[in-house]
C-alpha cells in the first residue's frame, strides 16, 4: 500500500520502488549495504538491487518523487567524476565547480528513510512522526526547524568510494530518528528531530576537493532557499593514494 495513501490522490498502480535511487544502485554494482541497527554497533549488510525493492508508493506518488532521485544520482556521478579527476593515473585537470540542489537531496534522504522504513528489511519499521515525515516529503508541511541534513566529516572503516551505505539512527525509544547515507565515501546524515553535536555542518555551503600535490580544486555547491548555515568542508586527497575515500581535516 503507499505509504503517501494519507495525502489522497493516489493511483491504483503500485510501484515497486527501489527505496534508493535506481541509478545510483546500478552505478554502484546492483547493490548497497544497508544497516538497521544501532549506530556502529550493528551489523551491515550488502543487498542486491533486487532484494532492495519494496511496493511502498504508488505510481503517482513515485513520479512526483522522480526529480529527487534525480538529483541524487547527479551527487553520486559528480562524486565518480571528481574522484577520477584525482586518481593517481590521471592527467591533471582544471579546476571545476558543480552546483547542486542541496533541499533536494535533502528530501531524497527523506525519500529513502521513509522507504527503508517501509521496506520491512529493517529491525524496526518505526519511524519518529510519520505522517509529518511523508507531508514535508510531498511539500505538503514545512521542515521543521531541527530536522534537515547536516554534512558529517566523521572518518568511517565502512566507507568505499565507489558506493553507497545507509544506517538508520535509532533513539532510547528505538524508534528511527535519522539515516546516516554515506554516498561515494561522503558522509550525510538526515535528522528527523533528534541530535546535532558541534562536528555536524547542517545545510552546509558544500565540499571543496582538493589534491595533495595538484593545484585544481573541485568544488561541490549545494544551493538551497536560504543562505546556507554552515562553509564549506574540506577534503584532501592524500599521496599515494591507498584506495582510501577523501579525507576530512
Ligand atoms: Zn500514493
Amino acid at each position: 500500500m503507499c505509504y503517501a495513501r494519507g495525502l489522497g490522490d493516489c493511483s491504483h498502480q503500485i510501484s515497486r520502488e527501489h527505496y534508493t535511487t535506481r541509478n545510483i544502485l546500478i552505478a554502484m554494482g546492483g547493490s548497497a549495504e544497508v544497516s538497521g541497527l544501532r549506530w556502529l554497533k550493528g551489523e551491515t549488510r550488502r543487498l542486491p538491487a533486487d532484494a532492495i525493492v519494496a511496493k511502498i508508493l504508488c505510481d503517482r506518488h513515485n513520479s512526483a518523487l522522480s526529480p529527487l532521485d534525480a538529483e541524487a544520482g547527479r551527487l553520486f556521478e559528480t562524486l565518480r567524476e571528481f574522484d577520477a579527476a584525482f586518481a593517481d593515473t590521471a592527467v591533471p585537470t582544471s579546476s571545476s565547480l558543480a552546483v547542486l540542489n542541496g533541499s533536494d537531496i535533502e528530501r531524497w534522504l527523506l525519500k529513502c528513510l521513509i522507504g527503508a522504513a517501509h521496506s520491512g528489511g529493517l529491525e524496526t519499521s518505526s519511524l519518529r512522526e510519520l505522517d509529518r515525515c511523508v507531508a514535508v516529503l510531498f511539500g505538503e508541511a514545512d521542515w521543521p526547524s531541527t530536522w534537515g541534513l547536516s554534512l558529517f566529516p566523521h572518518r568511517d572503516s565502512e566507507h568505499s568510494y565507489n558506493g553507497i551505505a545507509f544506517m538508520t539512527m535509532l533513539g532510547s525509544d528505538g524508534r528511527i530518528w535519522g539515516l546516516v547515507a554515506s554516498i561515494a565515501g561522503i558522509p550525510l546524515l538526515l535528522s528527523v528531530g533528534i541530535g546535532t553535536n558541534d562536528r555536524l555542518r547542517f545545510h552546509p555551503g558544500g565540499i571543496v576537493f582538493s589534491h595533495a600535490k595538484r593545484d585544481a580544486e573541485k568544488v561541490l555547491a549545494l544551493a538551497w532557499p536560504t543562505d546556507p548555515t554552515s562553509g564549506f568542508l574540506s577534503f584532501t586527497r592524500s599521496v599515494p593514494y591507498g584506495g582510501e575515500p577523501f579525507s576530512p581535516f
